[in-house]
C-alpha cells in the first residue's frame, strides 16, 4: 500500500498493492490524522484540579464554578501558552486538526481588549506555532441562563452578540485567509446562553458571510438543562433550535448526551454531526449518548476533547466504546465480523475541524521530495480532491475503512 500527499500535507492518493521502491516505509500501522471537534483550550490548565469531591452533590455545575475561577485569572499570554502546549500534546497523540469553541473574548474585567480579536489571535498563533489545523469558532454567549438571565461576573469575559461574533470572523478572515490550516465557523454557545432572536440573527449573519461555514452548539449536555428548556420553551433543546433555524450538515451538535431517540431519528439524512466528548462527559458524570442506533444508521459523528482531561483520541474512542458496553451490558456491541471496522465521520465532522493532515512527525521524518509511504496496514485513508481548502478535500472515501477504535485496532495489529 502506498500513500501520497501534497505539499500542504493533504492526502491525495492511496495505491493498493504498490511495491516499495526507495520511498520511506512506515514502521507499523498507519492511521489517519484525527480531528478533535470540540476544544476549550484554556481548560487544559485545570485538568486534574476538579478530581476530588467537595460535596456529595458535586456535578457539572460545581465543576463550572472551578472553571470560572480559572477564567478570572488567565490573560492572553497565558491562553496562548496553554493552547500551544495543548495543541502540541494533541499532535503527539494523533490529532492533526482541532475545532476551538472560543468564548474567552474579553479582558478580566469583562471589557473588550483594544483589539477585540486579541484572544482569538492568540489561539490562531498557538495553532500556527504548534502546526495543528484549526477551525476557529467564535462563540455567541449572551445570557447567564434561561429567561434572559444576566451574565454573572464570571461570565462577563464571554459576553457577545451576533454583531461581535461576525466582526471577529470578518477581521480574522481579512488578516489570515486564505490559509489551508485555518477555517472559520460560528458557535451559538447553548440554549442557555442564547435566545430565539439572537440565534436566528447569528445564523442569518453567518449565512451572509459564508453559507458553508460550520455551526457548532452545545446541545442536551445536561439533564437539568433539558428540563429547564422544556419548562421555559415547552420544547427540548433540539426541537427549540429546529423551530428557529435549519439544522443541516453544517451543524455539529456538541455532546447531544440526552437527545431522545425521536430527536435522533429526526436527524436522519440531515448530515448533522454528533460531536461526542466521551472522556469529559464521563469525567463530569453527565451521562452517556445513545450511540449504537446513531452508528448503525451511519449518521456522522466525531470526538472532541472538550475540557481536555484527556488529549488522546484513543482514550476518547475507548471511553465511547466502553460507555456503550456498560449501557447495553454487552462485552461488544458490533454485530458482525464484516462490520468490525469503524467508519467515523467520513467527510462530515473532520471537514468541520479543518483539513486532515498526517501527524507532523511523519511529515518531518520523510525525505525531502519523497511523499510516498509504503505500508501494509488495513487502515487507509484517501482524499477525493487535491484542493486542500475545499470541503471535499477533507473527505475520505465512503468505501475506505478507517480503523480507529482502540479495541478494533489492537485486535488488528496484535
Ligand atoms: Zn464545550
Amino acid at each position: 500500500m502506498a500513500i501520497e500527499w501534497d505539499s500542504a500535507g493533504t492526502l491525495t492518493r492511496v495505491i493498493p498493492g504498490a511495491v516499495a521502491g526507495g520511498e520511506p516505509v512506515a514502521a507499523g500501522p498507519v492511521l489517519p490524522g484525527m480531528a478533535n471537534v470540540h476544544s476549550h483550550a484554556f481548560q487544559r490548565a485545570m485538568a486534574g484540579l476538579a478530581e476530588f469531591r467537595g460535596h456529595p452533590t458535586d456535578d457539572f455545575w460545581t465543576w463550572r464554578e472551578e472553571m470560572y475561577r480559572l477564567v478570572a485569572r488567565v490573560d492572553p499570554d497565558d491562553v496562548e501558552a496553554i493552547a500551544r502546549y495543548l495543541y502540541i500534546e494533541m499532535l503527539r497523540h494523533g490529532y492533526t486538526a482541532v475545532a476551538e469553541f472560543h468564548y474567552l473574548h474579553h479582558d478580566r474585567d469583562g471589557r473588550p481588549y483594544d483589539d477585540r480579536a486579541e484572544m482569538a489571535n492568540r489561539i490562531i498563533a498557538a495553532a500556527g506555532n504548534s502546526g495543528i489545523a484549526l477551525t476557529l469558532l467564535p462563540v455567541l454567549y449572551a445570557h447567564g441562563g434561561f429567561g434572559h438571565r444576566p451574565l454573572s461576573p464570571a461570565q462577563k469575559r464571554f459576553a457577545s452578540d451576533p454583531a461581535f461574533v461576525i466582526s471577529l470572523v470578518e477581521e480574522i478572515s481579512a488578516f489570515n485567509l486564505p490559509d489551508p490550516m485555518l477555517r472559520l465557523g460560528v458557535a451559538p454557545h447553548s440554549v442557555r446562553a442564547v435566545d430565539a432572536l439572537l440565534l436566528t440573527e447569528m445564523l442569518e449573519a453567518a449565512n451572509r458571510f459564508d453559507a458553508t461555514m460550520p455551526v457548532h452548539m452545545h446541545v442536551s449536555e445536561q439533564s437539568g438543562e433539558v428540563a429547564e428548556c422544556i419548562e421555559t420553551h415547552g420544547a427540548t433543546p433540539l426541537d427549540w433550535i429546529r423551530d428557529l433555524v435549519a439544522v443541516d450538515d453544517r451543524w455539529c451538535l456538541i455532546h447531544a448526551t440526552h437527545l431522545t431517540q425521536i430527536e435522533a431519528r429526526s436527524l436522519d439524512r440531515t448530515g448533522t454531526v454528533a460531536g461526542l466528548c466521551p472522556v469529559t462527559e464521563a469525567n463530569l458524570g453527565d451521562g452517556t449518548f445513545e450511540f449504537v442506533p446513531w452508528f448503525e444508521a451511519r449518521k456522522p459523528w466525531a470526538i472532541g476533547g472538550d475540557s481536555h482531561v484527556s488529549v488522546s483520541p484513543f482514550e476518547e474512542l475507548r471511553a465511547l466504546e466502553y460507555s456503550q458496553r456498560l449501557r447495553h451490558r454487552r462485552a461488544t456491541w458490533r454485530p458482525t465480523k464484516r462490520r468490525r471496522t469503524w467508519r467515523p465521520t467520513c467527510g462530515s465532522a473532520p471537514a468541520r475541524a479543518g483539513p486532515r493532515r498526517f501527524p507532523s512527525r511523519w511529515a518531518r521524518s520523510s525525505r525531502a521530495g519523497a511523499r510516498t509511504w509504503s505500508c501494509s496496514t488495513a487502515a487507509t485513508w484517501t482524499s477525493r480532491a487535491s484542493r486542500p481548502r475545499s470541503r471535499s478535500a477533507s473527505r475520505c472515501s465512503p468505501a475506505t475503512p478507517i480503523a480507529c477504535a482502540t479495541s478494533t485496532w489492537e485486535a488488528r495489529s496484535s
